[in-house]
């Protein structure tokens, strides 16, 4: 999934369509979207992007009201005068939302990407499951990108499901231990629309699948396989993983990846950033 964050420049334009036609669209496990940000300081940019997607059929891509300054930002006002309030309109984090925010969600069947991770690492603040769940928003879980620092989504689950029992002082608030596992699998695919393709094993659809060892220690003593993935899950646990039948893990061991020579480059290329953003001393 790659989201292309693009401005109302021609360049940028014809970037964007260049990168989905040479480097995504070739490739039968990429999928593309445009980004752009909800503000009306960005205003003529979102409704270039907004329309853009449209065009390619795409999904629009913002981060929505991820922080609490951005309610400056008229989010709401400007998605709706870029025609952007859709099924095909992603927003991530989608914290700080009003009830009518959440009803207007709702109504347009916009779609909202849940990173519990980040929100906590970022001190953004805790989104509101229960009344999005209650309201009808569909709701998937995400990571995103290096901000939830360990990728782990077995980690990102416990969080989805801590912060809301923490908050509300209620261990039967919405989302319940197999609704976090539902958002991390099922619910992910069905809001990008791709249920069709990948989401659950079923006959048909692209062999997506993780394989875990239920013997490791951390699963001991197991009464309920849901409880114990979420609860106890580890990416240590995870065997064998299959992306559209390919096997990338197989046996515990990465799939034609040499982990030292990716270390290495990040290592390098983390170093040259730190260097060029630092100031000069
Ligand atoms: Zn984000």
């Amino acid at each position: 999934m790659f989201a292309h964050l693009g401005t109302a420049d021609p360049a940028s334009i014809a970037d964007m369509k260049l990168v989905k036609q040479t480097m995504i669209d070739p490739n039968p496990r990429a999928t593309f979207q445009v980004a752009s940000h909800p503000s009306e300081a960005f205003r003529s940019d979102l409704i270039a992007m907004s329309k853009l997607a449209k065009e390619l059929g795409v999904k629009l891509h913002v981060h929505l009201l991820e922080n609490i300054a951005q309610r400056e930002d008229k989010a709401f006002h400007v998605l709706k005068e870029a025609n952007a309030l859709g099924p095909d309109l992603l927003g991530a984090h989608g914290i700080h939302l009003t009830d009518q925010e959440i009803n207007i969600l709702a109504e347009h069947d916009v779609r909202i990407l849940h990173n519990p991770l980040s929100d906590m690492r970022l001190a953004s603040g805790v989104i509101r499951l229960p009344e999005l769940k209650q309201a009808g928003v569909q709701v998937g879980l995400g990571i995103d990108g290096g901000t939830n620092d360990t990728s782990d989504m077995f980690n990102d689950m416990r969080a989805a499901l801590g912060l809301q029992r923490a908050i509300s002082l209620q261990a039967g608030i919405f989302p319940r231990v197999a609704d976090v596992l539902r958002m991390a699998t099922v619910d992910g695919a069905k809001l990008l629309d791709m249920f069709d393709r990948i989401g659950s094993l079923t006959p048909g659809k692209k062999a997506d699948l993780i394989i875990i060892n239920p013997g490791n220690v951390n699963f001991a003593p197991s009464f309920d396989w849901v409880n114990q993935i979420v609860f106890n899950g580890q990416p240590v646990n995870v065997e064998w993983v299959f992306v559209d039948g390919q096997s990338l893990k197989r046996k515990g061991e990465l799939v034609d990846v040499d982990p030292e020579t990716i270390m290495e480059a990040a290592q390098k290329a983390a170093t040259r950033i730190r260097r060029d953003l630092l100031p000069c001393k």
